[in-house]
């Protein structure tokens, strides 16, 4: 069932090869003669092309490039920028098998876990182009006293916007959040992670082509600590997905300079299952809760409660599941586990399991490397008996592992799921949907999904999306998802009278008459 890596090395789709090899090419030809890193094919090891590492003049030239073009776009009416998101919506649907390929060469992940990025990227493109301009035109306002003041509020661009994303959805996270930003006017410099870069490539040059003047969309490789510091340090605003290690630094940077940043960081992600949930899909939603993405999923499960009378019987069920997983280095949407990204992660998934174990966890499921698969997989793996003092326990993994424990009651099961520094995400299963309501609304986290793994809230784009405590500042969707690349600006013109005395009036009786005034306005409904 599991083709050895030999095999798979003759299967990467010739086609896929060209694209990396274009899209490696497109990079080195915007910054000729700069120091390069390998990309490779998780599957495999293999190397696949070299990007190269702009270097912190390069990140300004882009800036440069991109302000210009911003001028010309924020000039645009807000309607045809909404066009090119459509349009781009069409070229991401008509180009997804090259899409996929290229996500599955650059990060090793299943197809089935790729082409959700897709299905995301057309639901944002599509929400955002549909219902952002409402969100984005002039706003009456009320004044301090009606007909007298006209208030309006305008939405400006903020200018250049700098994002910098991680390698787990390549797609998604690198062009997810610019759709907004550019629909609100703004150009954008996009530092995508090293790993992924050539997906992101792609995706640039589709965003491209979808209309948008040359300039406004530029990509800028590189290591973090150097492309993305520079970008950090320049752009008018930042868009960070990531660790929240990196987070931190760069919210220190932001505070320096006073530039608006959003941060999408980390999670340890609860799940709480009570014993009246629907038995069979809270085990399918366990799975993919905890295994999505083979873990790598900033909202993916990695505590898994459950109420005692049923533990026992859900975990040898879970177990059995997760056990008859497809695990497999292929192309095809039959494999349910793809690789994990690199080595580094590897180590880190290792790293937990085995701390684990010798502290005293029992391993029910998975627990080993997979090299016979390709050099980076790991076994889908559950663990019970975890205890603070593990890595396990309070720090992410960001792998296919998941510690799962059981609860006696409602209230130990959300001071268990709050026990964290985190607050990205939270899963809750019950037949009892007003009681599963009323433990959503007392979960620190910034998402809940009732009878869903993660897809619920992450699909309602309509919705904001992001983390509470250690997981991030801001959020993405929804209104909150495209004001956080506006500046506001509140327009307040002074009709017929002041808002002061009049000429010749003396103060006391302006006081009087303004006290009054406030008396009315309390009490007439429509005035308040
Ligand atoms: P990371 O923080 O190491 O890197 C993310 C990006 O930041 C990369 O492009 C990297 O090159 C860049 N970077 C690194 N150091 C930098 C610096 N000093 N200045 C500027 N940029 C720098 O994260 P990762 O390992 O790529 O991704 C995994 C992490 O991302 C996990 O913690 C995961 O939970 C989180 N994540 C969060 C979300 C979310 O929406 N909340 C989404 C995906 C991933």
């Amino acid at each position: 069932m599991n083709r050895p890596v030999e095999q798979v090395r003759n299967r990467l789709p010739q086609r896929a090869r060209e694209l990396a090899g274009n899209a490696a090419r497109r990079l080195r030809d915007a910054f000729p003669g700069r120091g390069t890193l390998k990309v490779e094919a998780p599957f495999t090891g293999e190397a696949i092309g070299e990007i190269p590492i702009a270097i912190a003049e390069d990140v300004a030239a882009a800036i440069a490039r991109a302000r210009r073009a911003q001028a010309e776009w924020a000039a645009r009416p807000l309607l045809q920028r909404a066009a090119a998101l459509l349009r781009f919506h069409d070229l991401v649907l008509n180009h997804r098998d090259e899409i996929l390929d290229l996500m599955q060469i650059e990060t090793g992940k299943a197809r089935r876990d790729a082409v959700e990025e897709i299905v995301d990227i057309a639901i944002t493109a599509r929400y955002y182009a549909y219902h952002g301009p409402r969100l984005l035109r002039p706003r009456r306002r009320r004044g301090l006293i009606p007909l007298l003041t006209r208030v309006t509020e305008l939405r400006h661009p903020i200018g250049v916007v700098g994002i910098i994303a991680p390698w787990n959805y390549p797609l998604t996270l690198a062009v997810g959040d610019a759709l907004p930003a550019l629909l609100a006017g703004n150009a954008i410099v996009l530092k995508p992670a090293e790993a992924t870069s050539l997906t992101a490539s792609f995706a640039v040059d589709l965003l491209m082509r979808s209309g948008l003047p040359a300039g406004l969309v530029e990509i800028v490789s590189g290591r973090g600590e150097l492309t993305g510091a520079a970008l950090v340090e320049a752009a008018d605003a930042i868009c960070f997905s990531g660790s929240t290690a990196v987070g931190r630094q760069i919210a220190a940077r932001a505070g320096a300079r006073l530039v608006h940043a959003s941060l999408e960081l980390g999670g340890k992600n609860p799940m709480i299952v009570l014993a009246d949930a629907d038995f069979e899909r809270t085990i399918d939603g366990a799975v993919r809760a905890a295994f999505t993405n083979a873990g790598q999923l900033c909202i993916a499960i990695e505590r898994l409660y459950v109420e005692a009378a049923l533990y026992d019987r859900f975990l040898d069920a879970f177990a059995a599941r997760t056990r008859a997983l497809k695990i497999a280095a292929d192309f095809s949407y039959d494999t349910e586990i793809g690789s994990l990204i690199g080595a580094e992660q590897l180590a880190k998934v290792v790293a937990h399991v085995d701390d684990a174990r010798a502290k005293g966890a029992r391993v029910v499921v998975g627990g080993r490397a997979r090299a016979d698969l390709g050099p980076y997989f790991y076994e889908p793996t559950i663990l019970t008996g975890v205890k603070p003092g593990m890595l396990a326990c309070n720090e992410e993994t960001f792998g296919p592992v998941v510690a799962v424990a059981s609860f006696q009651n409602v209230e130990e099961a959300i001071r268990l799921a709050n026990a964290s520094e985190y607050g990205l995400s939270a899963s809750i299963w019950s037949r009892d949907s007003a009681r599963a309501h009323a433990i959503a609304a007392r979960l620190n986290t910034g998402t809940v999904n009732i009878n869903e793994a993660y897809s619920a809230a992450w699909s309602a784009v309509d919705a904001p999306m992001g983390g509470m405590k250690a997981s991030g500042l801001g959020r993405r969707h929804g209104r909150e998802g495209l004001y956080r690349f506006t500046e506001s600006q509140t327009v307040a013109e002074q009709r017929l009278l002041p808002l002061t005395a009049l000429p010749g009036q003396p103060f006391a009786q302006f006081v009087r008459m303004m006290t009054a005034a406030l008396r009315l306005i309390r009490r007439i409904p429509g005035l308040r």
